[in-house]
């Protein structure tokens, strides 16, 4: 197989056996990769520096024949991010995008989400200092994600009967539902109420991360309805159990719309 060369996010790094080890990308032009090398972990060793996790390299492999696996030849280091490194709350949150990509993602076209982990990455200088914004970034990776998957819940009409809502008009959330629903629809399912309100996601398309990032409460016209959404998702056991359910059994299978839609809508709450 002939030698490629790709640009590369190095999102995990393995040991295999002494200085062997085993390394997971997100190459630019062939999404998912799953690649072996010697000298990864030998101290000091250039290859080892230059693949520690998170970073941007220029990979060049020698691919297996489905791209998805291979081995490692040479790296050059583009981009370090230090600030995923620097700071314990960043290291998580890089964590989380990535168990996102490897957990809610087909692996068959996953390229098409190197631009976004590359224009998160790279404006985290900017958002992880502060806490609003930083959720700002997450809930922007998550919504580009299912947007990605064509999964992302559409909240503007009800679930039920396809009604848009109106401005005045209070929406209504039903445990365990993938979107919202009118009362009239609601009263009909007979479900529990998780939350009650308007909750214009306006957001859902977002500015780019590059420009100034809004406040959200005077740019998303997030509303004291939903501020009280959040204070109900923070003390109710049951949407906790199933927030932990959806999370912890997401790995990719035929329940993976129902489970991104919900997960997006619990995550979203606990963000604002
Ligand atoms: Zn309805």
């Amino acid at each position: 197989m002939r030698q490629i060369k790709s640009r590369a996010f190095i999102l995990e790094k393995d040991a295999q056996n002494r200085d062997e080890g085993r390394l997971f990308l997100l190459s630019e032009d062939f999404g998912f990769m799953w690649l072996t090398a010697a000298g990864l972990f030998r101290p000091g060793a250039k290859l080892a520096i230059s693949t520690e996790p998170p970073i941007l390299v220029l990979a060049e492999i020698l691919p297996t024949e489905d791209f998805r696996g291979g081995r490692l030849t040479t790296v050059t280091v583009e981009k370090y991010l230090e600030q995923f490194k620097n700071s314990y709350r960043n290291r998580i949150w890089f964590s989380f995008f990535v168990y996102l990509l490897k957990n809610f993602t087909g692996e068959s076209d996953a390229q098409k989400y190197f631009p976004l982990l590359e224009e998160v990455t790279f404006s985290a200088e900017d958002w992880s200092k502060n806490h609003e914004r930083s959720n700002l970034a997450i809930i922007y990776f998550i919504i580009k994600l299912l947007h990605g998957e064509g999964v992302l819940p559409e909240l503007k009409d009800c679930l039920g009967c396809d009604s848009v809502f109106s401005e005045k008009e209070s929406s209504f959330y039903p445990l365990g539902e993938s979107g919202l629903f009118c009362s009239d629809c609601f009263r009909k399912i007979n479900a529990e109420l998780v939350s009650r309100g308007n909750f214009s996601f306006e957001y859902l398309s977002l500015t780019p991360l590059t420009e100034e990032i809004p406040h959200p409460e005077r740019d998303f016209r997030v509303n004291s309805e939903v501020r009280n959404l959040i204070s109900e998702v923070r003390k109710s056991s049951d949407l906790k159990t199933a927030y932990a359910k959806i999370f912890l059994s997401s790995k990719i299978n035929g329940q993976l719309i129902l489970q991104s839609r919900n997960f997006l809508l619990y995550f979203l709450a606990s963000l604002i």
